[in-house]
């Protein structure tokens, strides 16, 4: 599959809720969904229909893709591996999710929005563990240290991530310290640190099939 490449506010239209892709925009009145809640294209409002079963399975799985930005190969992957692993298997899967370097980092409040950690990952300005890492999809491991490098500190994206941040912490399962731009993986993500409106179960149903 190609990479998208067009307007993400279209992908929250189509999904028909907040996918929060663009940072702080995402919460203003500059919002797509809040100016034109409904599907994107010429006919996107006359689009009435109820999505039920199959159609239903496919749109979470679309968002769930959306939101981390994955593609389609390695979202697959991620259920396989999280099918043979012991476990629910919708709960393994967000937690892969959730583990990758370029969603640590926003999560931690170094980005505004998993599409600009991932720059900021492939452009080489994290470490983990003290080693260069500019590989988004990168799994962070319970005990890991997750630093923005120093010499990208200093960086406008960076710095107007942390003050968006503010006081907020990242999730329990991350010990966040903004003043070192430093965040330590204390625990593996659990489903309620997920707060994202996917409904993994649909998605495990879809690929069971
Ligand atoms: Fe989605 Fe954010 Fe665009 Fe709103 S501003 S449509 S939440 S990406």
């Amino acid at each position: 599959m190609a990479r998208y490449r067009d307007a993400v506010c279209r992908l929250c239209r189509r999904d028909g809720v907040k996918l929060f892709l663009k940072g702080s925009r995402c919460f203003t009145d500059k919002c797509a969904i809040e100016k034109r809640n409904f599907a994107p294209g010429q006919h996107g409002k006359d689009r009435k229909a109820k999505i039920v079963g199959y159609g239903l399975q496919l749109r979470e799985k679309q968002k769930a893709k959306r939101i981390y930005f994955v593609q389609e190969t390695q979202f697959r992957n991620y259920f396989e591996k999280a099918s043979k692993t012991q476990g629910v298997t919708g709960d393994l899967l967000l937690q892969q999710l959730e583990r990758r370097l370029d969603n640590v980092v926003f999560r931690a409040g170094f980005a505004q929005s998993r599409r600009q950690a991932r720059q900021i990952v492939r452009h080489g300005h994290i470490s983990v563990g003290g080693r260069r890492v500019n590989i988004p999809s990168f799994l962070v491991e319970q005990g890991h240290e997750v630093t923005v490098r120093e010499a990208a500190s200093k960086f406008t994206v960076i710095e107007a991530a942390q003050n968006f941040a503010g006081n907020h912490g990242g999730p329990s399962w991350l010990e966040v310290d903004r003043t070192a731009m430093r965040a330590r993986v204390v625990g593996l993500p659990k489903r309620e640190d997920v707060q994202l409106p996917v409904n993994e179960q649909l998605i495990v149903e879809l690929y069971s099939k």
